[in-house]
């Protein structure tokens, strides 16, 4: 049986990937520094801190000291556009995710191939001012100008584990996410992304009430429902191609009709108030995967239509807003 560690296990993708693993029939651990919170089918978690290289050399350790098939890095430190862009965790954000990213490099004897997880965040931040952005190809990412430490932390890890496959002999896999959403992941608290933050918006509202978003709403994303980035995580990993590889959607929409779809869903009219504050962190103001390269080496890609990925992603906010309200009157 192919032994597999997954690092953020207890994370939103983390989680859905141990499930998807086990379901493929690996033996798999799971390690976080947080406890699971939704349920995961792992045969063994350890809760531990990876920035300590003796707890990443503990996860990576088997009983009978044999490598680890397959590890997935997932773990990094890091949260919804208030937590990256606001300014205010940049040396955490950094220093906490390349900690663990150079201790995993440093480990690679203990592993025979390792996927990373990096983001659409490392592309540079000048072709990213139209809200009409045609899709960022891959060898768009240099010369690198990405708007975020975290994306700079990314291009640095991208870059660590290319140097570790050239100089160890240890194959990597690299995809650079954009925006996965879905069911069991942050909703609220500052760290959500905007697909769970506009559900959970809509769900707190009254019917006509209104809904605020940071700047004109214009903006636009792609986003990817998290059953296909587990998906495209697995294909390239059992591939011959090393990546970087975008493993995101095609389908634009602006905020503001995130908004109305997320409302459309819930059966809801709402009314969009603006927060323009120029200190609101908006991000890049137009945003797009392509899918061109993936469609070539894994001769697959994301497919799923955003609106259904809303429609589940909406029921399950909906039930925790109001579980949370239940306990708040308790
Ligand atoms: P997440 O925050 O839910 O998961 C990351 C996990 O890493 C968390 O459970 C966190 O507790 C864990 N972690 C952080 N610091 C740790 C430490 N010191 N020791 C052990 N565990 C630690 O985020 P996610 O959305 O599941 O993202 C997973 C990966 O994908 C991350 O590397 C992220 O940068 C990348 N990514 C995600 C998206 C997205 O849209 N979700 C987009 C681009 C890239």
């Amino acid at each position: 049986m192919n032994k597999v560690l997954v690092a953020g296990a207890a994370g939103f993708i983390g989680h859905h990937l141990v499930n998807y693993l086990k379901d493929q029939g690996n033996w798999v651990r799971g390690v976080d520094i947080k406890p699971i919170e939704y349920p995961t089918h792992a045969d063994d978690f350890l809760q531990r801190d990876l920035r300590s290289r003796d707890n990443c050399l503990e996860a990576l350790t088997l009983p009978h000291g044999e490598p680890f098939d397959e590890v997935y890095q997932l773990a990094a430190d890091m949260g919804g556009a208030e937590y990256i862009f606001s300014g205010k965790h940049d040396l955490d954000v950094m220093h906490n995710s390349a900690q663990i990213n150079l201790n995993f490099a440093d480990l690679n004897q203990l592993f025979k191939r390792l996927f990373y997880s990096s983001s659409a965040c490392i592309y540079p931040q000048d072709i990213q001012k139209d809200v009409e952005n045609t899709g960022l190809r891959e060898e768009f990412a240099y010369p690198a100008n990405p708007d975020s430490e975290y994306g700079w932390e990314k291009i640095f890890s991208e870059r660590l584990y290319l140097t570790m496959m050239r100089n160890k002999g240890v194959p990597v896999r690299i995809a650079r996410f954009h925006n996965i959403f879905g069911p069991e992941g942050t909703w609220k608290g500052g760290r959500e992304k905007a697909p769970a933050a506009m559900c959970r918006k809509v769900a707190e509202v009254e019917n006509g009430g209104r809904v605020e978003i940071w700047g004109d709403g214009e903006q636009t994303r792609s986003f990817l429902y998290i059953d296909e980035c587990v998906e495209g995580i697995y294909k390239l990993m059992h591939s011959d191609f090393t990546g970087p590889v975008n493993i995101g959607s095609e389908e634009m929409i602006s905020i503001t009709n995130l908004v109305y779809m997320a409302a459309d869903i819930a059966g809801k009219k709402v009314e969009i108030q603006h927060d323009l504050n120029p200190n609101a962190p908006l991000g890049v103001r137009g945003r797009n995967s392509q899918n061109d390269l993936i469609k070539e080496k894994l001769n697959w890609a994301p497919s799923f239509p955003l609106r259904k990925g809303m429609e589940k992603t909406y029921s399950w906010v909906e039930e925790q807003v109001k579980k949370d309200m239940n306990v708040h009157k308790e």
